[in-house]
């Protein structure tokens, strides 16, 4: 059994474990599969404010339960699940009003808590959703990275009438995509790489802007019968693009932020009240997992282009570099357990 943990900042080992059993109220999942997140190079490096070290990181994973602890039901050893990474108290403000995800005593799997790379991971039974045992590991695995997607458009609200437009087409940029075209929506795609944009044109985008030569506000103008898009949302993290943000988006617009810079941008009051613009953050997911799990089991959802490596758990350290060295050859770098 191995475990790959951070020991500090820009230091990964992979430790042998022993084994581990689960308390009341936790299964056991054996894991299968689990993808690196751009959160676990930030943890890597020493750049996420919630990490504490050591730390096994890994919060994109699935497996199959191996065993049960006391008082669980609705889950047997041999169930397929995907692990929620998201761990609430339930009680505070937050969870109670249904946003456990911004749980005032939040812990996430692989940030405060350790992960899931590793052979074995004790979790909470209400954080283990069942998955058709015919839908891949490798996919399963996909449905928190997409859970960050229906998120924060559940957050804008979307619908067949909007016109979206989405800042970064990395893993971010190309999950919001997809949810937003499985609502029906008209999606424009800006990046200052071409690869990724020919990525995004596969996934269905409707118009890819390069940004690097094309204006996005020029190209966006016309939208939405002249009005500017319906939705923008930021899947680069950019501050800056949050006053472009505002400057294009639509009357009666919606603007979704999921970067987590601590750095203040411009944004005009003005435009924010005379357009009457919804500015929403969206961190993590709020128990949307079982949702993502059915557009997967459906087939609404066919993201498998999404994985573009895959390596053995104990090459982990090539995996890393190649996502560091030559991140436009990478979307989903999986690791698999098996
Ligand atoms: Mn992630």
């Amino acid at each position: 059994m191995v475990a790959l943990t951070v020991e500090k900042p820009h230091q990964l080992a992979l430790k042998p474990e022993s084994g581990v059993e689960p308390a009341a109220g936790e299964v056991l999942v054996r894991v299968h599969r689990a993808g690196i997140c751009g959160s676990d190079l930030h943890i890597y490096h020493g750049s996420n404010p919630f990490a504490v070290y050591p730390r096994i990181i890994g919060h994109e994973f699935s497996g199959e339960v191996e065993a049960v602890g006391a008082g669980v039901t609705g889950l047997a050893p041999g169930d397929h699940v995907v692990v929620d990474p998201v761990v609430s108290c339930g009680r505070c403000y937050a969870c109670r009003v249904g946003r456990s995800n911004v749980c005032a005593n939040l812990e996430v799997f692989g940030v405060h808590r350790d992960g899931g790379f590793r052979n074995r991971v004790p979790v909470p039974a209400a954080n283990a959703i069942k998955v058709d045992p015919d839908l891949p590991f490798a996919i399963a695995a996909l449905a928190e990275p997409f859970s960050i997607a229906a998120n924060v458009l559940s957050r804008t609200g979307i619908d067949a009438g909007d016109t979206v437009l989405i800042y970064g087409a990395g893993t971010v940029g190309l999950t919001v995509l997809q949810v937003a075209k499985l609502h029906g929506a008209r999606c424009i795609v800006a990046d200052l790489d071409e690869a990724r944009l020919e990525r995004a044109r596969g996934f269905g985008a409707d118009v890819t802007i390069d940004s690097r030569t094309a204006s996005v506000p020029e190209t966006v103008r016309t939208e939405n019968e002249g009005l500017g898009p319906t939705i923008v949302i930021d899947g680069a993290g950019v501050p800056a693009l949050l006053e472009e943000a505002c400057r294009v988006a639509s009357p009666a617009g919606r603007i979704g932020l999921l970067g987590f810079s601590p750095a203040p941008c411009n944004i005009s009051q003005q435009e924010i009240v005379k357009k009457e613009l919804t500015l929403v953050g969206s961190r993590l997911n709020r128990r949307l997992l079982p949702q993502v799990i059915g557009w997967l089991e459906s087939g609404k959802l066919a993201p498998s282009a999404m994985i573009t490596q895959t390596f053995a758990a104990d090459r982990a350290a090539e995996a890393f570099s190649l996502i560091e060295n030559d991140p436009s050859s990478t979307i989903k770098v999986q690791l698999s357990f098996d």
